[in-house]
């Protein structure tokens, strides 16, 4: 006892002494994570003061979500609204949310976010991972019980036609990371990196002082890295077919993004879409958007909007970076980098 006594006040002189010292070095002291939630494998990591804090607030953020946002949770929002006939239902504000960002996102994209999947995923086993190659009248049946703008929103209140049923897989990783970045900013944390299933966000520079470097994984060759960007402050967002994908006995490969056009995998010219901006959930959202929009919706839709780059890859081997993080962007590929312009040329 007189030992863990003496001990706890020489650990308060040396904290007292620490505040006091006139140029204390700064606290890059590494606080980390690494979970598997939501189906995927998350790292968090926050440098310096509140950052252990922060990081178990985090952990248990993450738990809270995965719960709420789950489809197969019986007690979950998606749960609720994916079984109440038509019904209204009350969900968090985490739930609201999203679907606001996902309402605009379909708005933006002409239909090619569109939450309202669920049936046709299940019918491709890409929910279980029981994959199949479901009939083209199964797929055309499902698909008829599509469609985002049948969806009401108010406030917390949400109403879902019978029959319709949701999921959140394109959206919910990029909003966790803004919750999860946004404790650590509550707890005064100001270099942090978070990656969630490759979903990458970051707070401020690292400590060092350099900007944080992020690889984006090349579509061709998932082993290796197409680049890396640097940044600060950013959300860096991918989807691509090179995950989660089931080929058949043809070596016909099919991919997790449907196209909410036919209900196939979205085969309109991208295999790789990373998406840079300030939010994860809009990015998040945005990435499987443009994936799905494809190389010239995905330009004209980046050119009308004002918050956010973007890398592409094309199934003919293009590498299209926008001018605004060309500058910020490292090809390590072999493809030749084209850079978007704004101003179409
Ligand atoms: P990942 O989750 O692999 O990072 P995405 O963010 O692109 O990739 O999300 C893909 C998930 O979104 C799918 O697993 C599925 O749950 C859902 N999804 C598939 N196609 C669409 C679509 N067109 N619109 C909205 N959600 C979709
Ligand atoms: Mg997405």
């Amino acid at each position: 006892m007189k030992h863990r006594l003496a001990a706890a006040a020489a650990a308060l002189l040396l904290l007292m002494t620490a505040g006091c010292g006139e140029s204390s070095a700064q606290d890059d002291t590494l606080h980390s994570a690494d979970i598997f939630a939501m189906d995927t494998y998350m790292s968090l990591k926050a440098y310096g003061a509140g950052g252990a804090e922060a990081i178990s607030e985090a952990e248990a953020r993450i738990a809270a979500l995965e719960h709420t946002l789950s489809v197969t949770d019986s007690q979950s929002d998606l749960w609720a609204l994916n079984h109440a006939e038509g019904c209204p239902v009350t969900v968090s504000a985490d739930t609201a949310q999203i679907l606001d960002t996902a309402a605009q996102v379909s708005d933006e994209s002409g239909g090619a976010l569109c939450i309202s999947l669920y049936p046709v995923l299940q019918a491709w086993g890409f929910t279980t991972g029981s994959y199949q190659v479901p009939s083209g009248a199964q797929i055309a049946g499902l698909l008829s019980l599509a469609d985002d703008s049948k969806i009401v929103r108010n406030g917390t209140e949400i109403s879902v036609p019978a029959g319709m049923q949701l999921d959140l897989g394109a959206l919910a990783k990029g909003y966790t990371g803004d919750c999860v970045t946004g404790i650590m900013r509550a707890h005064g944390v100001s270099s942090a990196i978070i990656s969630l299933g490759g979903n990458v966000q970051a707070i401020g520079k690292k400590p060092d002082g350099s900007l944080w470097r992020v690889g984006i994984t090349n579509p061709m060759q998932p082993e290796i890295n197409l680049g890396v960007v640097e940044i600060e402050n950013k959300a860096v967002i991918t989807s691509g077919n090179y995950e989660r994908y089931f080929t058949d006995d043809a070596g016909n490969r099919y991919w997790h993004i449907l196209d909410p056009a036919d209900g196939y995998p979205a085969d309109n010219g991208l295999i790789s879409v990373t998406v840079i901006g300030e939010s994860g959930l809009r990015c998040d959202a945005l990435s499987t958007a443009l994936y799905v929009e494809g190389t010239a919706l995905a330009a004209e839709h980046w050119r009308r909007s004002g918050d956010f780059e973007m890398i592409l890859v094309t199934d003919t081997g293009r590498l299209l970076v926008t001018e605004g993080i060309a500058p910020h962007f490292t090809n390590q590929s072999e493809l030749p980098c084209e850079v978007l312009k704004r101003e179409e040329t």
